[in-house]
């Protein structure tokens, strides 16, 4: 489909081509889709993310994901079909939300603070975007006590500091003068 400037990645016939609906029915999950990537497209574009692209996927858990790597937001075509208007717009801004706060800010109060601004719900209840998550297991799996490890503090500095235990959302980082306590999202392995 051709919107503009943009060629949206909306594959009617494969999402539909195991469904035995009837065909006013499946006309009017078209129509929705339709209006849902319409939506989501012009939302996108709103809040600056012009070079982003926007997909649907098969997923049935997850309402929606954040891809940082490709700059895609992809959207579970079947969830937008279910859910109401209301939460799938929320679904939307979520998903914009972490495309503007970045991957390492998580559902923290960086990501919720723009979800806020933006007019989204700042809660992760909905979905957990599962690259984020496998990225935070790999690291979580990775750093052992005793590692060195290097993480931003708010003034962007770089400090480093040595694992001195691991919690089930942080570690405590022994630096010198104290310890801290750093998500997984915001370390830096070295
Ligand atoms: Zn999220």
């Amino acid at each position: 489909m051709d919107c503009g400037s943009t060629i949206w990645n909306v594959p009617y016939e494969y999402l539909f081509h195991t469904c035995n609906v009837i065909s006013s029915e499946r006309s009017e999950r078209l129509d929705r889709l339709t209006e849902v990537a319409a939506e989501a497209r012009g939302l996108m574009d709103q809040h600056g993310l012009q070079n982003w692209l926007l997909g649907f996927n098969h997923s049935f858990k997850q309402l929606g994901l954040c891809n940082y790597e490709k700059k895609e937001i992809l959207l579970s075509a079947m969830q937008a079909i279910r859910r109401t208007p209301a939460e799938t717009t929320d679904v939307i801004l979520h998903e914009i939300a972490h495309a503007l706060a970045g991957w390492k800010a998580g559902h923290g109060p960086k990501w919720k603070k723009i979800a806020t601004r933006i007019g989204a719900k700042p809660s992760a209840c909905a979905e957990a975007p599962t690259e984020i998550m496998e990225r935070h297991q790999t690291i979580k799996n990775d750093v052992q006590v005793g590692d060195t490890v290097t993480f931003k503090n708010k003034q962007q500095q770089t400090i480093r500091g040595v694992v001195i235990r691991k919690n089930p959302k942080t570690v405590t980082v022994k630096v010198p003068g104290g310890t801290w306590r750093v998500s997984y999202f915001a370390l830096e392995t070295s």
